[in-house]
């Protein structure tokens, strides 16, 4: 993991590459992508899931991740993430080289079988055998496993998921290996109370594996929501650079949280990021040049930056 982390009190991992270019309407270009990734991470941006190892016919905008992560890797100072539903998807990711993989597990069943056709049994087994697969690597080289419970705090199928759910799905994937659980607000149905009880109990469960927190913004509550995690001392939060992607279920939604207004939240209050807001918001031409039909979203991005507004490192 990444030296730097220790100069930060929280963790902004950027997700456009993955979530919001898996539901945007164009493909971006790898030279974009990379040009993406590497002006991000000179904002000072520290971890980023670059793409995501699904067969391309699936996903033909995700068809690149192996060539992505490799250049990803020539940029410094990021660790480089990569989302991976299966074995023969991680096997790929190491293979390249990504430094940590994301599992996603729906924790509703019915979520689970309708988007990777496997029940939380399998899916359990799975990561399994990619934890054995990172065990066969030689210690220090081993890349980090992490997995997402994917619909934890309600499910567009299944509406309500149980709260115990979570817990025993996240005793489940540490018991088959993984390195880190985080909690992903897939659809965006997640409340602040909630958050703060589901992320709560998780931690009694299976202590300091818990870790990020995933939210979307499909209700307005994506912000709220990361207050909530930071009261429950959650110090990791995916974000996707203007909310890029939107929300398959829910057309005209905005997609994950916008990541320039959660660095804004957290940099107002003094938490520091790390990141540079400035150069973090010029990022934003690279991405609609290459995207012109797809639409951003930001508070930051319509308003600008309060005047007299202070970093909290400043
Ligand atoms: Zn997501």
């Amino acid at each position: 993991m990444n030296q730097r982390t220790e100069d930060i009190d929280v963790l902004v991992s950027e997700v456009g590459p993955r979530d919001g270019l898996q539901n945007a309407k164009g493909i971006m270009p790898t030279e974009d992508k990379l040009k993406w990734i590497e002006t991000e991470a000179a904002a000072g941006v520290l971890e980023i899931e670059v793409g995501s190892f699904v067969p391309p016919k699936l996903i033909p905008g995700m068809a690149d991740t192996g060539d992505v992560v490799k250049g990803a890797l020539k940029v410094e100072g990021i660790t480089v993430l990569a989302l991976v539903p299966n074995l023969r998807g991680a096997e790929n990711a190491f293979k390249a080289g990504a430094h940590k993989v994301t599992i996603p597990i729906s924790v509703s069943e019915p979520h689970s079988i309708s988007n990777v056709r496997k029940n939380h049994k399998e899916m359990i087994e799975e990561v399994r055998k990619i934890c054995e697969l990172r065990d066969s690597y030689p210690e220090g080289k081993r890349p980090h496993v992490e997995t997402g419970l994917a619909t934890a705090f309600g499910c567009s199928i299944q509406g309500v998921v149980d709260e115990f759910e979570v817990m025993r799905m996240a005793e489940a994937a540490v018991e088959a290996g993984v390195d880190e659980v985080g909690l992903a607000d897939t659809v965006g149905y997640a409340n602040p109370n909630q958050v703060k009880r589901v992320f709560k109990s998780t931690r009694a469960a299976i202590g300091n594996k818990l870790g990020s927190a995933h939210f979307h913004n499909t209700m307005g509550l994506g912000l709220a929501n990361v207050l909530a995690a930071l009261e429950v001392d959650v110090r990791t939060f995916d974000a996707s650079l203007g909310g890029l992607g939107g929300c398959p279920f829910a057309p005209g939604a905005s997609g994950n949280i916008v990541t320039e207004d959660l660095v804004f939240l957290l940099e107002s209050q003094g938490l520091r990021t790390g990141i540079d807001i400035e150069k973090l918001m010029a990022v934003r031409e690279i991405v609609t040049a290459a995207l012109p039909d797809d639409q951003i979203y930001g508070h930051v991005l319509l308003a600008g930056l309060p005047k007299g507004f202070k970093a909290a490192a400043a």
